[in-house]
């Protein structure tokens, strides 16, 4: 996810997002599937729509169960005509935006049923119904990160995975994108056409995607085995699929390579309305006419392909975790960067990355890349999660090795494909690629806020021969434990010697047989840190 009017890393959208909901779990009840039947017109903003759902209970004798579905408020909102279960009429109320069901006879655990609800409104977020820049009307679904229940009913958390379909009839001018496989596109003959998609993986609920409008689509043929589709505004159809094609090539081989198998169906970069930057939907990813199509931007589409592995595939259990999505997204985005464009691009990205970690920590004090517990949603996404939970990554490889470190992601990814992990799932496979416990890592660079600020100098003492290192941790707070490299350069070569700064003040000596002509703090670009470090 990303999103911008103007450059791609910032989020200035993001106060669009629910009002302050809270997200509680249910936890007697699983849902296994959806298909949402939508009917779409251009004579009103309203939707019909019938959702069958099938949920596993998890406990026995529950009296009823909740789905999370909008009501109406001002006009806009979802109205429930009926919910029926193997054809009977069941018992329900809906209010305040959750559609409570009774159930008819008691359920047990493990027991598996269908629920059929039927009804209709007008969404007031989540499926926006607008104009594109060319003043054509369209229809683009925007679930993040709990839009999802203002049209589709629905246990609208990322930790509940399901399979869905869409079957949508709208007028025959418009082409129908959503996540998975096309099944069937049939003209009704009376104006209408019926298109459906059918998602056969699981998905967390905010990554189902519907995209409605007068597109131009173009197949691009089979890049590792997945089906790669171009969806742009039928005027863009002679630029949008270079745009798209060359770098999502790039990015599908790279991370498949890499991590492991994509898992989707398909991958489709949707042209979307009213917005800039991408939404990573699995197999359908949205990317705002605003910023696309008129310069070259890897940097967003190695973004939101990531995200098909970081985020979707594997899915934080909890917003809480929300870094294993963003901040994986944005490392790997610099990893694209390091493979395709090479290691002084991935070092000019880290260098950006991580003044940004400084200004965002001192503009958000006390922000760490853990959330504590979140209930509101509007603060699920800030710009640390990103550049200090990408930084978090680079630290981790520094750490264990780059070999070691591509193991544990690949392993982490096979473990937790298709469904969802939490940081400490994450820790827990890179201790065992590295053979070292990381608990004082993760709680460093993750929980704390704030990042360590280095002074120091160096000076050669010619009667012992040594480099003579002091440094000071001058940041508030404790000391941060800080594997550290330190190159030393003499007679046209370098040299790095590795060191640990643990305390708060602390100095080092390191042999040398002459006066090196520099010795510098960090050469390799490894650590998250202010320095100032010179010659005393
Ligand atoms: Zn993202």
């Amino acid at each position: 996810m990303i999103r911008t009017l103007c450059c791609y890393l910032c989020l200035c959208l993001l106060a669009t997002v629910g009002s302050g909901d809270t997200y509680p779990r249910q936890p007697g009840v699983d849902a296994l599937n959806y298909v949402f039947r939508l009917t779409l017109n251009d004579d009103t903003d309203e939707i019909i729509g019938e959702a069958s759902i099938d949920l596993r209970f998890t406990k026995d004798n529950p009296a009823d169960f909740t789905l999370d579905l909008a009501s109406v408020n001002d006009g806009k909102g979802m109205t429930v005509s009926e919910v029926k279960s193997a054809g009977a009429a069941l018992r329900f109320t809906h209010h305040a935006d959750l559609l409570r069901i009774s159930l008819g006879s008691p359920a047990k655990a493990g027991e598996q049923r269908e629920f059929v609800v039927r009804y209709r409104g007008v969404p007031a977020r989540g499926l926006r119904i607008l104009k594109n820049k060319f003043g054509a009307r369209c229809f683009f679904s925007e679930n993040w990160p709990n839009n999802a229940r203002q049209w589709l009913p629905m246990i609208d958390h990322p930790y509940d995975k399901a399979t869905s379909e869409f079957i949508v009839t709208a007028p025959v001018k418009y082409q129908v994108v959503a996540n998975g496989l096309l099944q069937e596109e049939t003209d009704l003959g009376d104006g209408r056409r019926l298109t459906h998609w059918k998602q056969s993986v699981p998905i967390a609920s905010w990554l189902n995607a519907l995209g409605v409008a007068e597109f131009a689509v173009h197949h691009a043929g089979l890049v590792k085995g997945v089906e790669l589709q171009t969806w742009v505004y039928h005027q863009e159809r002679a630029i949008g699929p270079a745009w798209f094609e060359t770098r999502s090539r790039q990015a599908l081989e790279f991370f498949s390579e890499h991590i492991g198998p994509y898992s989707y169906e398909k991958l489709a970069n949707v042209e979307a309305a009213g917005f800039g930057g991408g939404t990573e939907h699995a197999s359908a990813i949205f990317y705002g006419e605003k910023s696309i199509l008129e310069r070259p931007d890897a940097g967003l589409i190695a973004h939101e392909i990531a995200h098909q592995w970081f985020g979707n595939s594997v899915t934080e259990k909890d917003w809480d975790d929300v870094w294993l999505s963003e901040g994986f997204a944005t490392y790997f985005t610099l990893l694209f960067t390091e493979h395709y464009e090479g290691r002084d691009a991935f070092v000019a990205g880290l260098k950006r990355s991580r003044e940004q970690v400084f200004t965002l920590e001192k503009e958000n004090p006390g922000v760490a890349v853990l959330h504590d517990n979140l209930a509101d949603m509007k603060l699920v996404l800030n710009r640390i999660i990103y550049q200090k939970g990408g930084w978090t990554l680079h630290m981790l490889r520094g750490l264990m090795g780059t070999e070691n470190f591509w193991a544990g992601i690949r392993d982490y990814y096979q473990r937790f494909c298709n469904g969802s992990a939490t940081t400490d799932d994450f820790r827990r496979v890179m201790q065992e690629h590295s053979g070292l416990e990381l608990s004082w890592f993760f709680q460093q660079w993750l929980a704390r806020a704030g990042s360590p600020v280095v002074e120091g100098g160096w000076r050669y003492d010619a009667v012992t021969r040594r480099i003579v290192v002091e440094l000071a941790q001058t940041q508030p707070g404790e000391a941060y434990r800080l594997p550290l490299e330190i190159g030393i350069t003499a007679d046209g070569a370098t040299r790095v010697e590795k060191i640990e700064l643990s305390q708060k003040r602390q100095r080092f000596e390191l042999t040398a047989d002459k006066e090196p002509l520099m010795v510098a703090l960090d050469p390799n670009t490894w650590a998250l840190m202010q320095v100032r470090f010179d010659k005393r």
